[in-house]
């Protein structure tokens, strides 16, 4: 049986390292029977890193073709570092030159999304956050004109001052860019709930997806990133938790799983794990579980 059979044509997997080259995750999240996966194209803690080569992006190709991870299934991560609406110029210079880094590196693959946090605007107000953001990728869009990967920006627990915690900061960030073959969005179930977005049962997961498709539009919904949540409704702290064991529940994701507006959108996992990943095999084989399921889980 092919991977993406596992799924009933959902591509799902979870996040997986790099450690020794972009090339040795397709084989990692093969073992733990990812049909999508997330990456970092660089080591996420740091400014910098060398350079993916010819060879490596060759190898890294020939993995996922090997292991039947399709490549419009993998996603990327941006280093957390970046932070866009930042007041500091210096962080502001730095911040353009990595996203622009991990763009090339992204499409050096041929990873078709780049998953990046809206950024912190630091007290000089979420409009001017805003702003700066969608001037500051409209410039590296122009210079990046060739490039193939969406910048994909990821909803957020929105706490201090942190733009993403409510729809209407990620469609006002797209909206300002106004560059739509370059630009998505990335669901996180762990951030939205904690950002006050309620998808435990029926009613309020239905209330919640209603107002995504209006603010946002599931047109623009790129990536899922599938966490349960460590802390309850609105409580805003970004907490990952295995699934099923959080405040979310099971019954949230069996809705998300059988939602066929996320139908065509790659989903990982974040949640914690050892060297091992037995972690990843136990909250995958959770989810495909829910795949299909048609009476409310608990
Ligand atoms: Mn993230
Ligand atoms: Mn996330
Ligand atoms: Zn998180």
């Amino acid at each position: 049986m092919t991977p993406k059979a596992l799924d009933g044509g959902l591509a799902i997997g979870s996040h997986m390292s790099t450690a020794g080259g972009v090339d040795k995750a397709p084989a990692r999240g093969a073992s733990v029977d990812c049909t999508a996966m997330q990456i970092f194209v660089k080591n996420n803690q740091r400014w910098e890193g060398p350079p993916i080569t010819d060879e490596a992006a060759e190898a890294y190709r020939r993995e996922l073709a090997r292991t039947n991870i399709p490549p419009d299934a993998v996603f990327a991560h941006t280093c957390y570092l970046i932070n866009l609406a930042s007041t500091k110029e210096d962080l502001v210079r730095k911040s353009v030159a990595a996203l622009e880094d991990e763009l090339n590196r992204c499409d050096k693959l041929g990873v078709p999304g780049l998953v990046m946090h809206p950024g912190a605007h630091l007290g000089q107000g979420r409009d001017a956050g805003i702003a700066q953001i969608a001037r500051l990728c409209r410039e590296i869009f122009a210079r990046t004109t060739d490039n193939r990967t969406r910048l994909l920006f990821e909803t957020t627990v929105g706490t201090g001052t942190n733009i993403g915690g409510e729809f209407e900061d990620l469609r006002d960030i797209l909206d300002a860019i106004d560059m739509e073959p370059r630009t998505g969005v990335c669901l996180d179930t762990c951030h939205i709930f904690a950002a006050g977005y309620d998808i435990r049962e029926k009613k309020p997961y239905e209330n919640t997806m209603l107002k995504f498709s209006e603010i946002i539009g599931f047109e623009r919904l790129r990536a899922v990133h599938l966490n349960d949540s460590k802390f309850g409704l609105g409580e805003r702290k970004d907490r990952h938790e295995h699934i099923g064991q959080g405040h979310i529940g099971v019954e949230g994701f069996r809705l998300l799983l059988n939602d066929a507006r996320f139908a065509k959108v790659p989903m990982a996992l974040e949640t914690p794990k050892d060297k091992d990943m037995t972690e990843d095999r136990a909250n995958l084989e959770v989810l495909r579980g829910l795949i299909g399921k048609k009476t409310p889980a608990r």
